[in-house]
C-alpha cells in the first residue's frame, strides 16, 4: 500500500472527507424524496449496516423542501444531488451537509454566484461529479471517451468555483469502464489536492458491479488515492454499503464489523461452512465492533485460521472445535454451532473494550 495522498480536509456535517479522516462509505436512496417517511426509513436501514454518509436526489422544489424533515430524522450526514436548477440548490442547501452539483451546468454566472454564496453562508461543501457518459460536447469532440476529457471537465468546474474563492470542494470522475476511471482519478489526483469521491458508475448488478468496483476503487485506494467511496449497483442500497465496507476492510483501511474467514469447503469438510457463513453474515451485519471469526471445514487449515481469529470453529468428526482468542475452549456439536457463535459474538460486541 502506498502512503495516502495528502488531500484537503473538507467538513461534511459531523464528519470530514479528505486529509487524515477515515475513508467513508456512501450510498444513495432509491425512494421518492418527497415521500420522506420512506426515505427516512431507508436511510435508517443504511445507517444500520454502517453507511457513513447518504445522498438523496432532489429533482423538484418539493423534494428540496422534504430534505428538512429528512435531515431532522437521521443521524448521518446528508448530501443532496441536484442537476441544473439553481433554485432547487438554494432551497436544499439550508438543510443538507453537502451539495452534489456541477457549477458549469447551473447556467449564468449570477446563478452560480448565488449558489456559491449560499454554500459559503451555510458552510456546505460541494461535490463536482464528472461522468464519462455526460461530457461536454466540445470535450467529447476533442478527446472522445478518453480519461483526459473527464479531467479537463472537472478542472473547468473547479476553476469556476475557485474564481469565486470557493475551495470547499470534493471531486469525482466516474466511468463505467474501469481502466478509464482509474486513469482519470490518477491524472486528477496529480493536479490538485481536492478530496476524491471514488466510484465506478453504472457498474451493473451485484456480482459484476462488485467486481468492477472492487478492482477500480481497489487499484486507486492501494495507491493512496480516494477519500470517500460509493459502490454503485443495480441492487438495494444496503448492498452497496456492505460491499463498500468490504472493499475498505480488504485493504485494511477500515476494520469495523464482523469479518468472517472461511474455507471454500472440499471433500474433507466436517461442518456446513457455507450455510453457517451465510447465517452469520446475515445476523451480524449490524455489529459495528471489529470481530474476526473463522469458520473452517476441517483440521487442514482450520487451526491456523482459528488461532488468528477472535472466535473460530474447526470442523472435526463428531464434535467440532471452538476456538477463543487462539485457544481451543470446547467441543460442540452441529446443532449448537450457530447459537454458540452468536453468543460469543454478542459478548464481544457488548464488551466495552
Ligand atoms: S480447511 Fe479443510 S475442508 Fe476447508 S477447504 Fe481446506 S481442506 Fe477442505
Amino acid at each position: 500500500m502506498t502512503e495516502r495522498r495528502k488531500s484537503r480536509k473538507v467538513k461534511v456535517g459531523k464528519l470530514h472527507i479528505g486529509g487524515d479522516a477515515p475513508i467513508t462509505v456512501q450510498s444513495m436512496t432509491t425512494t421518492d424524496t418527497t415521500n420522506f417517511k420512506a426515505t427516512i426509513e431507508q436511510i435508517h436501514s443504511l445507517e444500520d449496516v454502517g453507511c457513513d454518509i447518504v445522498r438523496v436526489s432532489a429533482p423538484t422544489m418539493e423534494a428540496a423542501k422534504a430534505l428538512k424533515e429528512i435531515k431532522e430524522n437521521i443521524s448521518i450526514p446528508l448530501i443532496v444531488d441536484i442537476h441544473f436548477d439553481y433554485r432547487i440548490a438554494l432551497e436544499a442547501v439550508k438543510y443538507v451537509d453537502k451539495l452534489r452539483i456541477n457549477p458549469g451546468n447551473i447556467g449564468n454566472s449570477d446563478k452560480v454566484q448565488q449558489v456559491v454564496n449560499a454554500c459559503k453562508n451555510y458552510q456546505v461543501p460541494m461535490r463536482i461529479g464528472v461522468n464519462l457518459g455526460s461530457l461536454e460536447r466540445d470535450l467529447f469532440e476533442k478527446y472522445g471517451y478518453a480519461p483526459e476529457a473527464m479531467v479537463e471537465s472537472a478542472m473547468r468546474h473547479v476553476k469556476i468555483l475557485e474564481d469565486l474563492d470557493f475551495y470547499n470542494t470534493i471531486v469525482s470522475l466516474k466511468a463505467s469502464d474501469v481502466p478509464r476511471m482509474v486513469k482519470a482519478y490518477k491524472l486528477f489526483a496529480e493536479k490538485t489536492d481536492y478530496p476524491l469521491h471514488l466510484g465506478v458508475t453504472e457498474a451493473g448488478s451485484k456480482i459484476p458491479g462488485t467486481v468492477k468496483s472492487a478492482i477500480g476503487m481497489g487499484m486507486l485506494l492501494a495507491e493512496g488515492i480516494g477519500d470517500t467511496i460509493r459502490v454503485s449497483l443495480s441492487d438495494e442500497p444496503k448492498e452497496e454499503v456492505k460491499i463498500g465496507k468490504l472493499i475498505l476492510r480488504s485493504l485494511g483501511l477500515r476494520n469495523e464489523g464482523v469479518q468472517v474467514t472461511s474455507c471454500p469447503t472440499c471433500a474433507r469438510t466436517e461442518v456446513d461452512v457455507i450455510k453457517l457463513v451465510e447465517q452469520l453474515e446475515n445476523s451480524t451485519e449490524m455489529v459495528k465492533k471489529p470481530i474476526k471469526v473463522a469458520i473452517m471445514g476441517c483440521a487442514v487449515n482450520g487451526p491456523g485460521e482459528s488461532r488468528k481469529a477472535d472466535i473460530g470453529i474447526v470442523g472435526a468428526p463428531g464434535n467440532h472445535l471452538l476456538y477463543k482468542e487462539g485457544k481451543i475452549v470446547k467441543r460442540i456439536n452441529d446443532n449448537e454451532i450457530y447459537d454458540v457463535l452468536m453468543k460469543e459474538i454478542n459478548e464481544i460486541a457488548s464488551n466495552g473494550n
